[in-house]
């Protein structure tokens, strides 16, 4: 079981303030380090478990803007960006919070406590697996969690999508524009997905409905072969042949210490003012995946680390006034 912690234990008399703390170190967090850095603010960022977020994950990102190489590359040079601009970067991993008063404390793993007039989260939101050991062993090499970022790559092949809410349906949409049979694997025999996106899915005739079934397992060895799949209802197993296999069974965002100090959503992302990064907050601004389930791409969060820096550095300067 995780541990709870417990803010009110620990001693903040003599820590150091700082004028801003960034919490994330994805294309979200960074590019709010290298903007918060530029204008001055001595940003102290907490990397958390998972230093370069999402895209460390993916060998091959081939649609953001400028950059042909692998996901670990291109977060090592936006790491470097960062550090070189001014932004201190840290190990660690936020457990908890209290942004019930500023200064805001902020208290991280294992032991580090902050204060901060004002802080920047850009912690994502991390796409759920099926958590099977074939999964592991072929992510990256035909199994995505991604069909905007890599489904290109699977033209003219026959590929499958699992899932069954809008994402799935949209996944599988995307899909079908260049390739020649998208199956889509639902556990149940009803779709969860809005009736619109149902009716325009059902419209295409290369989606092939694979109703009632769960992947039993990804086949193949150095790259994905095929997916052998299980009907719940009759218990018999049979193989799809794909080269690509995308999951869009749900993104859970990374805000379980902001529960209950800030306005979430339904899906527990955080809730932002229209067109701002502003929390329900004054001084608390978030970016990138954690709050954005719609777009969810390496340039959206860039976009909304930059807003997220400058709604930050304006929001510090009218306090002075
Ligand atoms: C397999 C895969 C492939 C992808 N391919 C592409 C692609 O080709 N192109 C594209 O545009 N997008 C791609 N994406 C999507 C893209 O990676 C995300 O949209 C993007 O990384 C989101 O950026 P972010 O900074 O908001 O969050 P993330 O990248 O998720 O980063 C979150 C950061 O928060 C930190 N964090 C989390 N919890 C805590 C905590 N408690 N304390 C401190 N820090 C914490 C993590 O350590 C991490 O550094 C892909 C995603 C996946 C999963």
């Amino acid at each position: 079981m995780s541990k709870t912690y417990n803010i009110e234990e620990f001693d903040f008399t003599n820590v150091k303030k700082r004028n801003v703390i960034v919490i994330g170190s994805g294309p979200a967090g960074l590019t709010a380090g290298i903007y918060a850095a530029r204008a001055g603010l001595e940003p102290l960022l907490i990397r958390g478990n998972e230093p370069g977020g999402q895209l460390v994950t993916t060998t091959d990102v081939e649609n953001y803007p400028g950059w042909k190489g692998s996901g670990p590359e291109l977060m090592m040079k936006m790491e470097e960006q960062c550090q070189e601009q001014g932004c201190e970067l840290i190990y660690g991993t936020v457990k908890a919070v209290d942004f019930s008063k500023r200064p805001f404390k902020i208290l991280a793993y294992p032991d580090k406590t902050f204060l901060a007039d004002s802080v920047i989260i850009a912690t994502g939101a991390s796409a759920r697996w099926l958590g099977l050991e074939s999964e592991k062993k072929l992510q990256n090499k035909g199994i995505s969690g991604c069909a905007t970022c890599d489904g290109p790559m699977y033209r003219g092949e026959n590929v499958c999508v699992v899932g069954g809410g809008d994402v799935a349906l949209e996944d599988a949409m995307f899909l079908a524009r260049f390739c020649p049979k998208v199956h889509l694997i639902h556990r149940r025999d009803k779709l969860r997905g809005s009736i619109a996106m149902q009716k325009k899915a059902m419209q295409k005739k290369n989606i092939v409905w694979e109703w009632n079934s769960v992947v039993e397992e990804f086949l193949g060895e150095e790259e994905l072969e095929g997916v052998k799949v299980k009907d719940v209802k009759t218990g018999e197993f049979r193989t799809l042949d794909v080269k690509g296999a995308f999951l869009a069974i749900g993104h859970t965002p990374n805000t379980q210490m902001f529960k209950g100090q800030l306005d979430l959503n339904d899906h527990n992302y955080i809730i932002v003012k229209p067109n701002t990064t502003y929390t329900s907050v004054e001084g608390v601004f978030a970016c990138g995946d954690v709050m954005d389930w719609v777009y969810r791409q390496a340039a959206t969060s860039v976009g909304s680390g930059c807003k997220a820096a400058i709604d930050c550095e304006r929001w510090l300067a009218d306090q002075e006034n």
